[in-house]
Formats: C-alpha cells, sequence, structure tokens
C-alpha cells in the first residue's frame, strides 16, 4: 500500500526547484473535545527554513477573522521522529528549521466550536471544515497539486465535499481527495458525520445536497424547486462551468445564511423553514449562492482572486458582486416561476424605498460601502445606520435599474444578462482573470452604448437619489415619488423589560433632546413608561409639540425636554402600467 501510494504520489506532484510538495492528513479522535488534528507531511524540501501560513480571512466573507487563535501545538519532526524547531513568526505564520531535511511532519491542531458558514465545527454531531481556517500553506507550494486524507471518527459515516476523491485505493478508515493547488483545498468546504444526502440533475450538471441536522423537507420538492434555480441561472450565461456541484446545508436554530465557492455553497438555514411562508427565503439563499459560481467565483474583481490569504483585500465593486448577486436572486425567482411579475416588482419597490430611506445612503456612497465592508459593513456598530449604506440593497437596486436602461436603449434585444455573458466570457473564460474598476466602467458604457461616468459619479460613487422614473418607466412601470414629511421621535428602542435607546438618527428630535444609545428612558411627562406607551405618545405629537423626559445614563438620572421635528422619508410606488407591454415582457421573462 506504502509504495503503491508513492508512486502515484510520484506521477501527480510536479517537480519544479525549491517546491515542497505537501500532503494533508486531517483527523479527529475526539470530537466532543472540539479539535481537528492536521498533518501536513512535507516531500523533497530544499529550504533551509520553511514558513506555515493561515489565512486570516475567507474569501466571500470580507472580514479579517484571524483564523489562527484557534491553533494549538504547532509543531514539526523530521523522518526519524526527531524534534525540529518551530518558531512563531507572526500572528498567522510559523517557521520551521528544516536545512538538509528532505521530509518532516507539521502537526497542529484546531478548536472547532463556532458553527457558522464560514468558521470550522466539530462536536459528537458533526464537523464542518472550511479550509481557510484548518489548513495553512506555504507561499512555494500554493499552486502545487496534493492530496487530502480525511480520517472520519467512527462514529462517522460519510465525508461531503466538492473536492475529487483520489481515483486509488488508500488505507482504510481514510477517504482520499485530491486538489489542484492550495486556492482549491481551501474553496472545497468539507462536511462531515451522518447527514442525509440526495441528488438532483439540472442543466447537465450533478447537483449533490448533503444535509446536516433534523429539518421539515420534503426532499422531492427540494429537487424539483433546486433544479427549477440551477436552470434559471445557467440560462442566464448560457452553459454552466461544473460537472459536480454540492450543496452544504447546515439547519440550525439561527440560521445565517450562505458562502459561495467554486463548486459547492454552504448554507446556514433554520431548521423548521421548508414549510409555509418561509420556503420561498430557502429558495432564494440557494439563487443568490448558485449564481455566486459566476458572478464573483468566476467573475471577479482583479483584487479578488489569486488571494491575498494575509490581509483584506479591497475592491469597490462588491456591490457588482454582492448587489447584482441579489438582484438576480430575485429575477431568478421570477424566471423560475416563485414570484408573479407584481411580485418581483413589489420587491423590487421595498428594496427601493429600504435603501432611499436609509439615512446613511446620503452618506456613504455604494462603492466606499464595498471598499470599507472590512470594517463597516461586517463590524456595525449603533451609528451605522446613520453613516452606512449596504452594497446588497443599493447594488440590486443598481442592478434593476441597469437592466431596465439596457432594456430600453437596446429596445429590448439586450439585458444585464448580455452584459454579465460579456464580462464571463472575455475576463473569466478568455482572459483567465478579474477586471479593474476601470475596466468594469469601460465594458458597461461600452455595452450601453453610452459614456456611463456620470451614472457612476451620482450613484455609485455618491449618493444621488436614483431618478427610478426616467429608468424604469420605459420598460413599463410606472413610478410614484411619494416622499413624505414625517413627524419623529429619531431613537429606537430595545425590546425588553428595560426601555434602552438602541440607535438615534443623526439630526432627529432625539438627538437635539440629548438622548444617547445607551440611555434607559424612566418616565414621559412625570410618569412610569413602557416601550408601546412612548411610541404611542410620540407617534400623536406634531412637529415642535414636546415631551419631557427623566432618563439615566450610567446611574444618574437628568431630565430632558425633546422636541419633535420632521424629516423627509423618501418612498417610491411602483406598479405594472401594462402587463403586455413588450419590454416588461423580456424584462420579467
Ligand atoms: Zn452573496
Amino acid at each position: 500500500m506504502r509504495s503503491f501510494l508513492f508512486i502515484i504520489l510520484s506521477l501527480l506532484f510536479t517537480s519544479t526547484a525549491h517546491a515542497i510538495e505537501l500532503c494533508y492528513h486531517l483527523s479527529m479522535p475526539q470530537p466532543n473535545s472540539h479539535y481537528f488534528a492536521v498533518k501536513i507531511d512535507v516531500e523533497k524540501n530544499d529550504q533551509r527554513t520553511q514558513e506555515f501560513k493561515l489565512p486570516v480571512w475567507t474569501p466571500g466573507s470580507y472580514l479579517v477573522r484571524e483564523f489562527s487563535k484557534n491553533l494549538n501545538q504547532v509543531k514539526a519532526i523530521d523522518a526519524n521522529g526527531k524534534a525540529l524547531t518551530v518558531k512563531k513568526k507572526s500572528k498567522n505564520a510559523w517557521e520551521v528549521e528544516c536545512e538538509g531535511i528532505q521530509k518532516y511532519t507539521l502537526f497542529y491542531e484546531v478548536y472547532s466550536f463556532e458553527l457558522s458558514v464560514r468558521t470550522p465545527y466539530l462536536d459528537n454531531t458533526h464537523g464542518f471544515v472550511p479550509g481557510a481556517a484548518v489548513f495553512m500553506y506555504t507561499e512555494n507550494s500554493r499552486d502545487q497539486k496534493g492530496l487530502l486524507k480525511v480520517y472520519p471518527h467512527h462514529s462517522f459515516e460519510k465525508v461531503s465535499t466538492a473536492l475529487k476523491g483520489a481515483d486509488f485505493k488508500t488505507e482504510s478508515g481514510c477517504q482520499t481527495f485530491v486538489f489542484n493547488d492550495y486556492d482549491q483545498l481551501v474553496d472545497s468546504p468539507i462536511e462531515i458525520g451522518n447527514h442525509k444526502e440526495f441528488n438532483f440533475i439540472a442543466a447537465g450538471v450533478n447537483h449533490k445536497v448533503a444535509m446536516y441536522g433534523e429539518a421539515n423537507y420534503e426532499i422531492e420538492m427540494l429537487k424539483r424547486d433546486m433544479a427549477k434555480v440551477v436552470e434559471a441561472a445557467t440560462a442566464v450565461f448560457g452553459s454552466n462551468p461544473n460537472q459536480d456541484y454540492l450543496f452544504i446545508v447546515h439547519n440550525v436554530a439561527n440560521g445565517q445564511g450562505g458562502l459561495e465557492h467554486m463548486n459547492s455553497c454552504v448554507l446556514s438555514v433554520n431548521r423548521w423553514s421548508y414549510q409555509g411562508s418561509n420556503y420561498l427565503g430557502f429558495i432564494n439563499l440557494v439563487a443568490h449562492e448558485y449564481f455566486h459560481l459566476w458572478n464573483v467565483k468566476r467573475i471577479r474583481p482583479i483584487e479578488l482572486g489569486p488571494f491575498n490569504y494575509d490581509q483584506e483585500c479591497y475592491t469597490s465593486l462588491l456591490w457588482v458582486m454582492e448587489g447584482i448577486t441579489s438582484y438576480y436572486d430575485e429575477l431568478l425567482m421570477r424566471r423560475a416561476g416563485f414570484y408573479t411579475p407584481s411580485e418581483f416588482v413589489s420587491k423590487l419597490q421595498s428594496q427601493i424605498n429600504y435603501v432611499e430611506g436609509s439615512p446613511g445612503s446620503r452618506i456613504q456612497p455604494v462603492a466606499h460601502a464595498s471598499f470599507d465592508a472590512w470594517i463597516k459593513a461586517y463590524r456595525p456598530n449603533e451609528n451605522s445606520a446613520n453613516t452606512t449604506m449596504t452594497y446588497y440593497s443599493r447594488g440590486a437596486v443598481l442592478g434593476a435599474v441597469l437592466d431596465a436602461f439596457i432594456i430600453n436603449k437596446s429596445k429590448g434585444k439586450q439585458s444585464l444578462d448580455g452584459f454579465m455573458q460579456l464580462l464571463y466570457k472575455k475576463y473569466a473564460q478568455e482572459l483567465k482573470r478579474g477586471f479593474t474598476e476601470e475596466e468594469f466602467e469601460m465594458e458597461l458604457s461600452n455595452y450601453c452604448g453610452e459614456d456611463m461616468r456620470s451614472f457612476f459619479t451620482d450613484y455609485i460613487n455618491g449618493t444621488k437619489i436614483i431618478p427610478y422614473h426616467k429608468y424604469l418607466e420605459p420598460v413599463g412601470l410606472q413610478v410614484m415619488d411619494k416622499t413624505s414629511t414625517l413627524t419623529n421621535f429619531g431613537a429606537s428602542l430595545e425590546n425588553g423589560e428595560i426601555l434602552k435607546v438602541r440607535s438615534v438618527r443623526n439630526g432627529s428630535a432625539a438627538e437635539d433632546a440629548g438622548i444617547c444609545v445607551g440611555d434607559e428612558i424612566l418616565a414621559c411627562d412625570g410618569y412610569r413608561i413602557d416601550k408601546t406607551a412612548l411610541e404611542n405618545k410620540y407617534n400623536n405629537l406634531s412637529a415642535n409639540d414636546s415631551m419631557q423626559l427623566l432618563l439615566a445614563r450610567d446611574g444618574k438620572l437628568y431630565n430632558t425636554n425633546c422636541f419633535m421635528k420632521t424629516f423627509a422619508k423618501p418612498q417610491f410606488s411602483l406598479q405594472i402600467k401594462d402587463a403586455n407591454a413588450p419590454l416588461l415582457l423580456y424584462w420579467l421573462r
């Protein structure tokens, strides 16, 4: 067995100067301890020292998560069992002294007890491995093929991953997978346990669904509905890049969404959400993550691959990657028959009113929201609503506006689909690289047949309200501006026994009255008050009416007079003007 394996390994690995060759071993001797044990065999070392690093973030989730905080006991031994010196070089790097040692093994363990789509988890019910949080790499082996050997705990029967299984036999109790490079290894999350699996074929691709956890799904219904989404997404591009695709689904108490990968995705879903009105939410999540297999995994800004795993990778184009994907996840629901045209338009109306009604949308351009995702979107605080705009929502609205603009300009011959196809063919397939921000703007201008500079200046790098009537009426919608002036307190309140202020809107009555986040409101106009009573009180006040509030901050009581103020709330109503208008039929086909 050993010599046979060696022959295969020799064929598998390419031999280059200063190259080390790696084989990863992943085991889990005591699942309830929450430690994965990782072993990396190094073959043909010709370095004096070798630096091993663990990524600080995982692609698709734009936050430095410092995965190395979970690593312990990093050790190395040579082929004779002699310990090698391992020095910590930085927060996520270890250096092995290996001069003159051709073969050695690096060991470490990874504490894994945060169940999310981006963090590792292990207990007696299952194990989940997002590779970037678990597997170390060396700079000089990132482009090399390698092997991953998974040794499931004896109580676990299945290992599901998008990595290809090795076509040779290895020892019992071990499942061996091959990878083409480190990016592929960490872009192929692994589910280990006794989960249920089912398969369906759609768009000519074999899809496997690995379901962890009890839930109220019905397999035949999922096969049918997930296939509809897959077909609709593939139709946008005309072809599907995969032969096999894996959905890993975690059915849990508090689902958190999904994370996209090259040939798979991970979905975290409320376990009882497969029936009733929540079911469409699950299908919508499938649509979102599936669309990503083109948009961001293949169509991408140049900064998002090959990745710098050591630090933030800044791009101003997350509004395209996440926002346009969010636009398409709704459009695919329409195209796959889950929404009527009116339901689709109603969702768009809600999205527009959320975007334009948020104070932060006048402060933070969507390009800046993209760039600062690392420190703002992923690290919100009590003031975020005042100063930030989500690139998901504004990006989705921009997707709708651009789609309508292209459809109108081309008189129903082209749509945003064609532009996405162009990016896919030119950059992902022919040039095999991402695009710069300048290239994206240039391509969009060329495709639209119009210089889009002012569109970028006003709505992408700027915060102007989009003139929706200009873009959406020519394709068959009626857009009414119902912007109104509202009288408002301007502070939102936490739920609970104690009436605490959760957020304060900039420029509001509450801010003028000196009310701060965290203040406790004890009484209004001389009486104890609860949340409902306070809301009733200020909802019945007009501009310049006042209420006297007794508050507590840091244990000290104080009184303030709060004078109601008005502010303008942008609001739009969208209606289908003519359900048979050719451009509308083409748009919502
Ligand atoms: Zn997404």
